[in-house]
């Protein structure tokens, strides 16, 4: 751990105990204006070194996108029933699945069945998003098939901002012999920074408190400013494991298709899942709601159709955080990265 009074904001060379010596960057201000393209992703720069270039998404607080997607469904008319889960039942004859909603309580923050039955109808589409555990997509018995070893992450909110525009800082270190990602993505509207940091399995046998006092001094490299367990509020402790997994297939049936983390999970680094369900995996709904009341498209030909663009989009994703997920190749090996995204240019990040 660094000493707390010893830190200074990572200018010169510093060294982590139990780490190789790592140099960051100062940030690229010139070269990074001229060089971003938006849209373009990442590269190498001339010389030789891992640049972020420009991630040219909006940054968004998953929080405040669930409240306007609450905000619009409500006055679009759509009926919430909160404190339900849905069931999916057996098919029809036509290959139609039916769907019960049941009244489920919190027991010690776990989730209960009442047994008290609801309403079962037999809607025309089935848009299970019932998260990378899906329940449904196991009741079902569709496999989460693994693309790649697990990592585990830390990650948390650091109650300090990153900078004024809010800003996006990577960096790749050597812990171990291994190489390590970090991440910081600030806010323009909140003044906190989303930390995540990759670590080795042998966080998970730490305590809570070992865990966030590691995640602070990691997120004191990465935002270049000390930063100390008691700055970290949400996510403080936590571990979560992060793979790439799809599911082996999208559609059920004749009327029912997995959105979202049902469908896939994959690299914390790609901002892909809650911008690949909110993005591609509601284009691909409307489009199976167009080809069967407008192209008069069979259901299950519209079916297929999004279970070969879902597939798609999950291979793309996978395939983007290909590097941050199995490790950069070796002539990347040295490569230390910091970037702050110059004004304009922002990233996503999570509540
Ligand atoms: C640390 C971390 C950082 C992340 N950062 C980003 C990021 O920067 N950008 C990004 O795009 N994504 C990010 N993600 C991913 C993002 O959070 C998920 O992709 C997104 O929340 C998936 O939404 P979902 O609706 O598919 O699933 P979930 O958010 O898991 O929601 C599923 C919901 O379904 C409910 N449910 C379960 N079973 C039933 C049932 N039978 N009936 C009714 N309801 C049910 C659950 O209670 C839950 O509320 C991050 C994830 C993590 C863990």
């Amino acid at each position: 751990m660094i000493e707390p009074n010893a830190w200074t904001p990572p200018s010169q060379p510093f060294v982590f105990p139990s780490m190789l010596p790592i140099q960051v960057q100062p940030e690229p201000e010139t070269a990074a204006k001229d060089q971003i393209q938006p849209g373009k992703g990442r590269g190498l720069s001339s010389n030789g070194r891992h640049v972020i270039q420009s991630e040219s998404v909006v940054q968004l607080r998953i929080s405040d996108v669930e409240k306007a997607l609450y905000d619009r469904a409500a006055k679009l008319g759509i009926e919430y029933v909160p404190h339900h889960q849905v069931l999916v039942g057996e098919q029809d004859e036509n290959g139609m699945h039916s769907v019960t909603l049941e009244k489920v309580k919190f027991v010690d923050g776990q989730l209960q069945s009442t047994g008290e039955l609801h309403s079962t109808l037999t809607p025309d589409l089935v848009v299970v998003a019932d998260g990378a555990g899906s329940p449904t997509r196991k009741s079902l018995g569709i496999e989460f098939v693994e693309e790649s070893d697990s990592k585990v992450y830390l990650g948390g909110q650091i109650n300090k901002p990153l900078g004024a525009d809010g800003g996006y800082s990577k960096m790749a270190t050597y812990e171990k012999g291994e190489l390590r990602h970090y991440m910081a993505t600030g806010h323009k509207k909140y003044p906190q920074t989303w930390v995540s940091v990759e670590a080795d399995s042998s966080v998970q046998q730490l305590t809570p408190e070992q865990r966030t006092a590691y995640l602070a001094d990691r997120a004191s490299a990465v935002m270049g400013q000390k930063i100390r367990p008691e700055d970290i509020s949400w996510g403080a402790g936590q571990v979560t494991t992060v793979q790439n997994r799809r599911a082996e297939t999208t559609v059920h049936g004749t009327n029912l298709l997995l959105i979202g983390d049902a469908a896939r999970t994959g690299s914390v680094w790609q901002s892909g899942g809650l911008n690949l369900a909110m993005t591609t995996d509601i284009h691909n709904v409307v489009r199976v709601v167009e080809n069967i009341n407008l192209q008069d498209h069979s259901r299950e030909h519209a079916l297929t159709e999004y279970n070969l663009r879902a597939q798609t989009a999950t291979r793309a994703w996978h395939e983007a955080g290909r590097l941050e997920l199995n490790g950069l190749e070796p002539h990347h090996s040295h490569a230390t990265v910091t970037c702050r995204v110059p004004e304009g240019i922002i990233a996503n990040g999570p509540s």
